[in-house]
């Protein structure tokens, strides 16, 4: 059961493994640190969802949840099934026996969200099944829900990239951005980024990547994703290229947005950015990160960057509206952003070292049952 969880001196303190093989629900949840409150966490339902890649993914809420300061832990859950091949019924009926199962330890331990293959309708059906609220966020909207077409994550990816452009001298108005995927989080950094005045050069989707140095624009880009299925149907004497190629379009700043492992040490000597900034998760490895860093390229690491999803999230589950989410999404991605950047120049290590440093102080103060020794600060 415990197989691919690497047990140290944070956690996991909880795994609760559960099974209903009447309704044939089969899940785990992973709780990994309670020491700032309830372990936080979206629930991923895929045939394939292990134990392991759940704990990993509960690991990184603990930090993105200490470094955004919310009064949460981190944690992770997940449900074995294939809703390809579910009708949708029965898909609510395994959520239900799930959201049945786990109330020893929800809302008190664990406050569920949506992740892969999960949306409001499931969220509304764990929070009833439940009993409670506050048992998870991503609910309707008539439930209390925000929901996630308000474009949280991108919009404090917008100020997160503001943020590290200033400090670096990087003028946005006349910077150029390659923005690789435009989902979610994609559109919506391209649209505050344009409306801040800089440049969109490139931007990618599953069939490939649109380049036109002269600039792409949002409206013209949501019309053609939209009507056509792709970006790459932008036209206008734009390049079409292939997904990997918006790594090496001449732009300044890079921003990720779609998938994990997208840069790899072989792309770097080739990447000619002033800043990237991780929208999306784990784009590229630390030890990739610290060759960009060597480089003296800054990376903004993506549990810094993306963490307007979890804001969000915290807006809904203490019941707050739309635009407190909007201002709290602001000010805390900009203040951290700030922070991690300042204390990394000051060290001379990277932002993500920085950043992991403030976050596992932050649990360390509040933690009772953690075995680590203080973290060291950098000696420079
Ligand atoms: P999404 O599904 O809305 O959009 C993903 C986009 O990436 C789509 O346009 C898709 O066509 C495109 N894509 C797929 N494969 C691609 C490829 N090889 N190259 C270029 N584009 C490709 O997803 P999202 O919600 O925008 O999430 C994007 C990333 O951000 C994910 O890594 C996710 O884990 C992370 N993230 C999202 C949120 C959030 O609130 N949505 C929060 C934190 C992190």
């Amino acid at each position: 059961m415990t197989d691919g969880i690497e047990f140290d001196g944070y956690g996991p303190e909880r795994i609760l493994q559960v099974y209903n093989p009447k309704v044939g629900m089969k899940g785990f949840v992973v709780i990994d640190s309670t020491a700032l409150g309830p372990g936080k966490g979206g629930i991923r339902m895929t045939p394939t969802v292990s134990v392991g890649e759940v704990f990993k993914l509960a690991r990184t809420m603990t930090w993105k949840n200490a470094m955004a300061e919310l009064p949460f832990g981190g944690a992770k859950s997940g449900i074995i099934a294939d809703p390809k091949h579910m009708s949708k019924e029965h898909k609510l009926e395994v959520v239900k026996a799930f959201s049945e199962a786990l109330k020893p330890v929800c809302p008190d331990y664990y406050v569920a969200a949506p992740d892969i293959n999960m949306a409001e309708e499931e969220m509304r059906v764990f929070a009833k099944t439940n009993g409670s609220l506050s048992s998870t966020t991503g609910k309707p909207e008539e439930m209390g829900g925000i929901p996630h077409e308000l474009g949280s994550t991108g919009l404090g990816v917008f100020h997160s990239t503001e943020v590290a452009a200033d400090h670096i001298g990087l003028d946005l108005k006349k910077a150029r951005v390659a923005v690789e995927g435009f989902g979610n989080v994609g559109t919506f950094a391209v649209e505050f980024l344009e409306k801040a005045g800089a440049t969109v050069v490139a931007t990618s989707d599953s069939k490939g990547t649109i380049y036109n140095s002269k600039g792409l624009s949002y409206e013209k880009l949501m019309r053609t994703k939209k009507e056509l299925g792709s970006v790459t149907h932008y036209g206008e004497g734009s390049q079409v290229l292939s997904t990997h190629q918006i790594l090496t379009v001449p732009a300044d700043i890079l921003i990720t947005a779609a998938i994990p492992d997208l840069v790899h040490a072989h792309d770097v000597d080739g990447m000619k950015h002033k800043l990237i900034v991780e929208g999306s998760n784990i784009p590229m490895t630390e030890q990739t990160e610290n060759f960009f860093h060597q480089k003296g390229i800054l990376v903004v690491p993506d549990f810094v960057a993306n963490a307007g999803g979890v804001i969000s999230s915290y807006v809904e589950f203490i019941g707050g509206t739309k635009e407190q989410m909007f201002k709290l999404v602001k000010s805390k991605v900009t203040k951290n952003t700030e922070m991690v950047l300042k204390a990394s120049e000051k060290s001379g290590e990277t932002p993500r070292h920085e950043a992991l440093l403030i976050a596992q102080e932050r649990v360390l103060k509040k933690c009772k049952v953690c075995n680590v020794p203080a973290p060291k600060k950098s000696k420079k």
